[in-house]
């Protein structure tokens, strides 16, 4: 798929000049909004003009009109942060990028990069980098006879599947439509029956990357092997900008099949239904999602409500028998009689299980996240976990439990190294930004509360600047920090926005 030819780009020069003109007003009149160099000199007009001619797609200039709009549609979050990238360019192809990291490297730049823009901490808006947004390169190619890809990350993940539907392929993705694949890979990736195919990481064959020097470089299993080990799973450290990744897909699940039971008081009944879910993880087949949420607003109406909770699974096979023995795991949940809202064995769809995603984290809202894995004996786990389940700020947070166990040790060839049994994903939604400090507050204090349970983060939902735990083995991060340091010796990559392991 290609993105509609732009409008604007016969008028690149004639943009870019006034483009420039915008920033000498800035200039002009002293402001903190005239882009500098690494050394925090401006940089001259020839100079802007220099990366807008390299570049066939756009650039955007702190102190240009557009700056602003083009930071903030980096982000899905509505709460855009207060840090500004010197400038912004979005490539449409290879060249483009090259190009960027030539001019970064140059003029002493750091480097960030934006894919579908999903990260809760946006990281990839950094003050006074070169930040590059891959939102306009769109395509897909499908070799549907390897049942593999090629995507450029700024593909969002339901559109991929989308194209796959076809050919009867799917990849594994966010539960939701609009993340990226490629920040969505990178870092891990629970998607699609990945306690059964792997992790989104696992599912990434190869890469085109451009280097700290600005060369294209192809890496998989037989070459440039660091940086396909970095890829998979190292998320905000990568020391490259992935322009392209080839994914394995998977044939399309025949059954789709979905049982859910809510209660309208989840006070009531969540020392039972969470001493039952904790119990039941050892047991989970590899083919059934098993969540629990709590939130506080009404099912049909999105009304302000006391906390419910839902325990829902999915079960993803070919075989209609083998889905229906998956969710008769949950004929044992406490209290299913008295449930509220109940769907048992209910065929559902990919469309349906996005759109319910969307629901629970719709376009506009502001956002913070933070997580946990954790191995916690049921006993000590469930009392610890009612604060974070019930006493939500917001009635559109939620908190998520997702029984990730049994777990199979990861392969050696991704940086991805860190897991658990039991996932607890905690999210504020607010709509006031005058909440937004103790908005962004309240998922790292609540898991803070919890460290003494943590085995460590899963990058995805990271909240490491305000919440530095651990998202990688030892081994794995030894590792990492010596790749980075051969591959990127200059630091021209930004890397993590905060610390990746405990302090
Ligand atoms: C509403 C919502 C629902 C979600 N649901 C799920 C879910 O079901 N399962 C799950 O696992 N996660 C989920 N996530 C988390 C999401 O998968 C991650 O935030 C993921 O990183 C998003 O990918 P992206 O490309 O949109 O993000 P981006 O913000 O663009 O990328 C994240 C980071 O990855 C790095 N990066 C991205 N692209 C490149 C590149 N091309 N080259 C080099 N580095 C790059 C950058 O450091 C960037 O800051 C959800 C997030 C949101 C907001």
């Amino acid at each position: 798929m290609t993105l509609p030819d732009r409008p604007d780009r016969g008028m690149k020069r004639r943009t870019a000049l006034k483009t420039l003109a915008g920033t000498g007003v800035a200039m002009a009149t002293g402001s903190l909004l005239v882009a500098c160099n690494g050394k925090g000199e401006p940089l001259s007009d020839s100079t802007k003009l220099a990366l807008n001619n390299a570049v066939q797609g756009k650039v955007y200039w702190r102190g240009d009109e557009a700056y602003e709009t083009a930071r903030g549609a980096t982000c899905y979050r509505a709460n855009k942060p207060k840090r500004f990238p010197q400038v912004i360019v979005q490539p449409t192809n290879d060249k483009d990028v090259i190009a960027a990291v030539k001019f970064a490297k140059e003029h002493g730049l750091k480097v960030t990069t934006r894919s579908g823009g999903h990260s809760w901490a946006s990281a990839h808006i950094r003050d006074d980098c070169l930040l590059i947004d891959m939102g306009r390169m769109q395509e897909v190619t499908i070799d549907e006879k390897a049942q593999t890809l090629w995507v450029n990350p700024g593909v969002i993940g339901s559109v991929i599947n989308q194209q796959l539907a076809p050919y009867d392929l799917i990849v594994p993705t966010a539960h939701h439509p609009s993340p990226g694949i490629g920040g969505f890979c990178m870092n891990g990736g629970f998607g699609w029956n990945s306690r059964l195919w792997g992790n989104g990481a696992r599912h990434v064959l190869a890469i085109d990357i451009v280097t700290a020097d600005g060369e294209l470089i192809r890496a998989d299993p037989t070459q440039n092997t660091d940086f396909y080990w970095a890829a998979r799973g190292g998320g905000a450290g990568f020391f490259g900008v992935i322009t392209r990744m080839q994914l394995q897909a998977r044939p399309r699940p025949k059954v789709w099949k979905a049982t859910v039971y809510s209660f309208d008081d989840a006070a009531a009944v969540f020392d039972d239904v969470m001493t039952w879910a904790c119990n039941i993880v050892p047991r989970v087949p590899p083919h059934l999602e098993l969540v629990m949420t709590t939130t506080s607003n009404k099912r049909d109406t999105g009304e302000p409500c006391p906390p419910r909770i839902s325990i829902a699974a999915l079960a993803l096979t070919d075989d209609e028998a083998q889905a229906d023995e998956a969710l008769a795991l949950l004929d044992s949940v406490p209290h299913r009689d008295k449930a509220d809202f109940k769907v048992e064995k209910a065929p559902t769809t990919l469309e349906d299980r996005y759109q319910s995603g969307f629901k629970a984290d719709p376009a506009g809202m502001r956002f913070a996240a933070d997580n946990m894995y954790t191995d916690t004996p049921t006993e000590k786990l469930v009392p610890r976990l009612r604060k974070v389940f019930l006493e939500q700020p917001t009635p559109h947070t939620h908190t998520f439990w997702f029984a990730w166990g049994p777990c199979k040790p990861f392969p050696k060839d991704m940086a991805l190294s860190m897991q658990g049994p039991i996932y607890v994903g905690t999210y504020t939604l607010w709509t006031d930004p005058a909440q937004d400090e103790l908005m962004e507050a309240w998922p790292p204090t609540r898991m803070k509360e919890l460290a003494d349970l943590s085995l460590g983060g899963q990058l995805n939902d990271e909240n490491m600047l305000h919440h530095p735990q651990r998202y990688f083995t030892d081994e794995a991060w030894a590792k990492y920090e010596a790749l980075k340091k051969r591959h990127d010796p200059e630091g021209r990559f930004e890397g993590f926005l905060g610390k990746p392991m405990p302090v």
